[in-house]
């Protein structure tokens, strides 16, 4: 079968191919790739992969979505190359290990990648499929991007030194921990240019969408969670943790997810939709609950997002829900272009306006819980004390939300996005010390350059400059 993708907002269902997609980013219509249909493994096909390592699920789950664009060969190649024991700092073996905290519940641990957060589940591997395919076509890219924090390290730790790609990282002036800025600030030079924009995330972002409809800057990729190869490098993960538990402990299975542009949780509802017995998929927000009151309102309203103790969730709109949307409407296009246009011009839209209740989001297993600073703090505390684990912030709102909706009928897996060292503020605060950080972190406040962020106004015209002189010169 070939996978063919088409965009969110073309109701011609021009097709593109998996590399398209990959070096795209984001569709010419201002719509998100999805593929057209969904590959599917039948039940005599998962038991075969419950004792296999992480790799050979991947390459399993990613053949049949890729489906050529990439051989399958180089495929197999590139995800041995991303997923292994110099990039990943595997646990007795294992690069997305699952623990137990209590009873019924389990933490899926995503985040031993070298930037500390499970984005380099993904990011890895995108960054070694785009570096292949770009030396195939022959061609260069430079990729445009923003951060508040995860997104920004992930990127430039897999794009570091990568031909034919130049990575510049958007990051507002204030906002990011010690231990991000750090991160990113050890990474600059070279591919890699970080700008630091006196204002706050969304001024970034807003940057980067006002430049990709500058027809002389469209070309520039993307690498945040719009991209499907984002996405679909999430799947696997889902496959893994599922196998695992279901091995010891029984299905079905459900998954608490800390939430924020609604790209990982997105990934395993597609593991669902792939065939995964996954039974609910609970997406957990923190006090930027635009997610939480959409799912259980059918209301989606753009709220301004505030800073709160887990950051990498504090958005005000959820990029990737556009992708579900698309689904609930049966990959109607127009309908989906009217919904998305609704909601940027107004700011809020309704499902009930559309014809749907939020049955529509329960019949695909998503349920919704929020947590406040005081929930996480609380979270954390439990969970240290009952396992001796320690979670970050934003684990911690997925274990509050998992707590709160758990019931006998299911396991849940909570995944853990983050590692502790990365917000040791707020640890302390909860447990009144500061976590122990892995020895490949521990000088990383030394590492960085004097001249690691170029600081910019958040003026296009200042980024556009800035731009023109980094691409001209080879
Ligand atoms: C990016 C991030 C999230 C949110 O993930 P989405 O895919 O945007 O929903 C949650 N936790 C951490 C630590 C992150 O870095």
């Amino acid at each position: 079968m070939t996978v063919r993708m088409v965009s969110t907002r073309d109701a011609a269902k021009t097709a593109y191919s998996y590399t398209d997609a990959l070096l795209k980013g984001l569709a010419e219509d201002g719509g998100l790739f999805v593929p057209e249909e969904f590959p599917r493994f039948t039940n005599e096909e998962l038991p075969a992969l419950k004792n296999a390592p992480y790799a050979d699920i991947a390459y399993a789950v990613k053949k049949r979505l890729i489906a050529g664009a990439i051989p399958d060969s180089v495929l197999r190649r590139l995800i041995d190359d991303a997923y292994a024991a110099n990039v990943f700092a595997a646990e007795h073996g294992e690069i997305a290990p699952v623990k137990q905290i209590d009873a019924g519940l389990f933490v899926q641990n995503l985040s031993l990648g070298p930037t500390a957060s499970f984005k380099d589940m993904a990011m890895q591997l995108l960054s070694r499929e785009t570096a292949y395919e770009l030396a195939r076509r022959k061609e260069e890219l430079a990729i445009l991007g923003a951060t508040s924090g995860d997104t920004g390290s992930a990127a430039e730790a897999a794009f570091k030194d990568r031909a034919g790609i130049k990575l510049f990282m958007l990051s507002p002036e204030k906002g990011m921990s010690d231990f991000q800025l750090a991160q990113m600030g050890a990474l600059s030079g070279g591919n890699i240019c970080n700008i630091s924009v006196r204002g706050r995330f969304d001024d970034c972002q807003d940057l980067v969408k006002t430049l990709k409809s500058d027809a002389q800057f469209a070309s520039l990729g993307a690498v945040n969670s719009i991209n499907w190869a984002r996405i679909s490098s999430q799947i696997p993960y889902y496959f893994s943790g599922y196998l695992r538990i279901a091995r010891e402990v029984g299905e079905p299975i459900d998954f608490a997810v800390p939430s924020g542009n609604f790209g990982n949780v997105l990934s395993g509802y597609y593991a669902k939709v792939m065939g995964l017995p996954i039974r609910r998929l609970i997406v957990a927000t923190n006090e930027n609950n635009v997610l939480h009151k959409l799912i259980t309102t059918g209301n989606y309203e753009a709220a301004p997002a505030r800073v709160t103790s887990s950051p990498s969730m504090d958005i005000s709109k959820a990029s990737n829900y556009e992708r579900l949307v698309f689904d609930v409407f049966d990959a109607d296009a127009s309908k989906t272009t009217r919904y998305m246009r609704e909601f940027a011009e107004s700011g809020r839209v309704s499902l009930a306006d559309y014809g749907l209740t939020t049955d529509a989001f329960t019949e695909r297993g998503f349920v919704s819980g929020t947590s406040s600073h005081a929930d996480r703090l609380r979270t954390m505390r439990y969970v240290y004390e009952r396992s001796g684990t320690i979670i970050d912030p934003h684990t911690a709102d997925g274990v509050h939300a998992a707590r709160e909706l758990a019931d006998e009928n299911a396991p849940i897996v909570c995944l853990a996005t983050a590692l502790p060292v990365k917000f040791e503020h707020t640890i302390q605060e909860a447990l009144s010390f500061i976590p122990p950080r892995p020895q490949r972190f521990a000088s990383l406040e030394m590492k960085i350059k004097d001249d690691a962020f170029l600081t910019i106004d958040a003026d296009v015209d200042e980024l556009k400059k800035i731009l023109r002189a980094r691409l001209s010169k080879n």
